[in-house]
């Protein structure tokens, strides 16, 4: 079907169709390989000279490098580490510290909640009439007003999919003076993202959903290359330290983007995100973009034409949508364990949102039609409709 397909790139279980790669995304193949390398040639031989001679000093900001890439990032823009809620509320205090005469973070309700509950805690600890203003996803524009420090939106929304336009709120931040913040968690690899024309101040996102760096993999900042030198850093690790191997006692933030890492890597974590991201050499993201709306526009076609029972959550018009197409059903919880059951993996958002994900990486046209086979199956025939569908687990 298309010029991205590389499944033969990936590990995935035999009888599944993976819809829930922007949430986890599967293994590339490699990345057994190599970890096994860096742990037996480098962790075991070299030992602690492996931070100089293996370069595990230099890899966040090498893989940063590769993120950047995809997200319309110049090299050296983008620095990995910690994990996304994290780097949010770095992004976040740094904003904050650029406006001071301004006391409101502003967001909006279909954000992703720890995003929302990072603003909490900062604004919180700050006290001195510091604000997280949210208001409803559409209603953003109209909100932004001049008492606004920092805009903190999350491009693609997590539940319905639903796009925002990243330029055009990103320049009504500016004209009200107000720093804005993307998140990118479901946007690096899923859509084409221009950071460097958005003229956005920071960026964050992770990596272990459609960048498939595995569970727990380190996310990403990036911060305008002219504003790189000037940002305060409010977590102040000694590995954002100027010179951290000077053991200085007073604090001196790094050069550039090296000053929001924080303390030592995930080294093994990062091995595996620097080897999946190979995947993504010659992926042209106009091209991955053009073939997600195609998996998405068939989705939605075969499922509205043959399962009624499902009512499409996500805005109809394809150019709305990030990389997946979410539905409603009062079950759904139940109805998505039954499909999960039956080698159909998508996940399910509370209150009643069934979350299918679409990755053209490893997605084709048939893996679309069979899926819509066994959704069909399981609600024509109510096959979700049994108490061992209806146990919530810890993870949803
Ligand atoms: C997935 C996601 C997170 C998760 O944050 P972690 O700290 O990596 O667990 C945060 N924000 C958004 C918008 C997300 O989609």
């Amino acid at each position: 079907m298309s010029s991205v397909l590389k499944k033969d790139r990936f590990k995935l279980p035999d009888g599944v169709i993976y819809l829930d790669g922007n949430s986890l995304g599967p293994m590339p193949k490699t990345v057994p390989a190599r970890l096994a390398s860096v742990m037996n040639e480098e962790w075991a031989e070299m030992l602690i000279r492996g931070w100089n001679k293996a370069g595990w000093m230099a890899q966040p900001t090498e893989v940063g490098t590769s993120v950047g890439r995809l997200i319309g990032a110049a090299a050296g823009s983008v620095v990995m580490g910690d994990t996304l809620s994290v780097k949010v509320y770095q992004a976040l205090a740094a904003g904050v510290k650029m406006r001071p005469d301004r006391r409101v973070i502003l967001s909006d309700t279909g954000n992703f909640p720890s995003d929302l509950y990072m603003a909490e805690g900062l604004v919180g600890l700050l006290g001195q009439g510091y604000e997280l203003r949210t208001v409803a996803p559409e209603d953003v524009a109209a909100a932004i007003s001049d008492d606004v420090a920092v805009v903190l939106l999350t491009e693609v929304d997590y539940r319905t999919g639903r796009l925002h336009d990243m330029k055009k709120l990103t320049a009504l931040a500016h004209g009200a003076g107000a720093v804005m913040v993307w998140d990118l968690a479901h946007s690096a690899g899923a859509i084409p993202v221009d950071l460097a024309a958005s003229n956005c101040e920071f960026a964050v996102g992770c990596t272990y959903k459609y960048l498939n760096g595995g569970p727990g993999a380190p996310a990403f900042i990036y911060v305008r290359p002219d504003l790189a030198d000037d940002v305060e850093p409010a977590l102040s690790g000694w590995l954002g330290h100027d010179s951290p191997f000077d053991f200085a006692l007073n604090y001196l933030p790094g050069k550039g983007i090296e000053r929001m890492r924080v303390g030592t890597p995930p080294v093994l974590q990062m091995a595996a995100l620097e080897e999946a991201m190979k995947v993504w050499d010659d992926i042209d993201m106009g091209a991955l973009r053009s073939a997600s709306l195609e998996l998405q526009e068939q989705f939605i076609a075969e499922i509205e034409h043959a399962v009624p029972q499902l009512t499409l959550a996500s805005p109809r018009e394809a150019k709305m949508r990030g990389s997946q197409v979410s539905f409603r059903f009062e079950h759904g919880y139940a109805a998505m364990q039954a499909l999960i059951d039956r080698g159909v993996i998508g996940d399910f958002r509370a209150p009643d949102i069934m979350r299918f994900g679409f990755t053209p990486l490893y997605l084709d046209t048939a893996d679309v039609s069979a899926a819509v086979a066994v959704i069909k199956d399981v609600m024509t025939n109510a096959l979700w409709d049994e108490d061992k569908y209806k146990v919530r687990s810890r993870v949803t």
